[in-house]
């Protein structure tokens, strides 16, 4: 029936979303890469975690390893935006590669207070999620056994330190805001001595997405998230939606949309992890739009200018 209107759906979508300043930085520095030494340039791991932007750096003559061992000779490599173990620049460096560190630096931050803390006698207890490259690298700054990871409320509870007097902690920079506070408060009951972090660890892009999140949930009957099920960003883009007891699904791309999902639904909230691009959000709104009659919404909670600067082998 060509002339039957569609049903209304309520859209609201929350802003920020998607790319951050270090995905950003992290996508360019692949493509200038290319355009700079020519095809194929290599990066160790997913440039960002993103299968999207993966494929398009592909199809411009990216070529994704998982380690620096399967880099050949002579050819340029880009470490991802997650950061790298020190073990890694190191190998690059015994082998002469050109590379180029696409690392966040808000990533950057962490090691370098990893560092410091531990060149200072303190063990530092790493607020985190186990096998993240990101903790990983995080990881690889310091010696062996000089962190600890705390991945939840219990193991902050259970946690055993040789020394309390001589604590630090430091977290990841994509974790739940709301999880992370109950675990340092839990540590500084516990070790009252333990020194953190001057700022926050978790990064402006992630605080800012999850306090958007939040901004629109009471509105909202569905969330539907853009990201990739290994975007630490985005899986806690979804759990704060459940957590406000709102349906949520973290989706790649629109085509895997669940039409069984919009039952009852009148209202339903988008957003976009760090490493999701802005057009796979419009791919979802088309799609959406070919079954309701849209009334859009964007709802602002916070207004962002950060860019980091390229490094110096790519703008010289
Ligand atoms: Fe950097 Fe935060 Fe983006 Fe990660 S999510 S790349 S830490 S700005």
């Amino acid at each position: 029936e060509p002339n039957t209107p569609l049903p209304p759906l309520k859209v609201l979508i929350a802003a920020p979303r998607g790319f951050c300043a270090g995905v950003d930085r992290a996508i360019h520095i692949v493509e200038l890469a290319i355009e700079r030494f020519g095809a194929p340039v290599y990066v160790r791991h997913e440039i960002v975690h993103n299968a999207f932007v993966v494929n398009s750096l592909k199809a411009k003559g990216a070529v994704f390893v998982e380690e620096l061992d399967e880099v050949p000779d002579g050819v340029p490599v880009v470490f991802s935006a997650h950061g790298v173990p020190k073990s890694v620049p190191a190998a690059a460096e015994a082998r002469a590669l050109n590379y180029l560190d696409a690392t966040c630096p808000l990533v950057s931050k962490v090691h370098r207070q990893a560092e410091r803390m531990v060149e200072a006698g303190r063990h530092v207890l790493f607020i985190g999620h186990n096998g993240h490259p990101e903790v990983i690298g995080t990881f690889g700054q310091v010696g062996p056994g000089a962190m600890t990871l705390v991945e939840t409320i219990e193991d902050a509870r259970a946690v055993q330190v040789a020394d309390p007097g001589k604590l630090a902690f430091l977290t990841q920079t994509t974790l739940s805001v709301d999880d992370t506070a109950e675990i340092v408060v839990e540590l500084q009951r516990r070790f009252p001595g333990i020194i953190g972090p001057k700022g926050e660890d978790i990064c402006y892009a992630t605080s800012n997405r999850q306090a958007a999140v939040k901004a629109i949930t009471a509105r909202c009957d569905l969330m539907l998230v853009i990201g990739a099920t290994n975007s630490s960003n985005s899986l806690r883009l979804r759990e704060v939606a459940e957590r406000d007891g709102v349906a949520a699904h973290l989706i790649a791309r629109a085509d895997v949309l669940d039409w069984a999902w919009f039952d009852g639904v009148k209202s339903v909230g988008i957003t976009a992890g760090a490493s999701a691009p802005e057009v796979l959000v419009q791919e979802l709104l088309a799609l959406l739009g070919t079954r309701y009659a849209l009334e859009i919404e964007e709802v602002a909670s916070a207004v962002e200018d950060v860019v980091f600067k390229l490094p110096r082998a790519l703008t010289v």
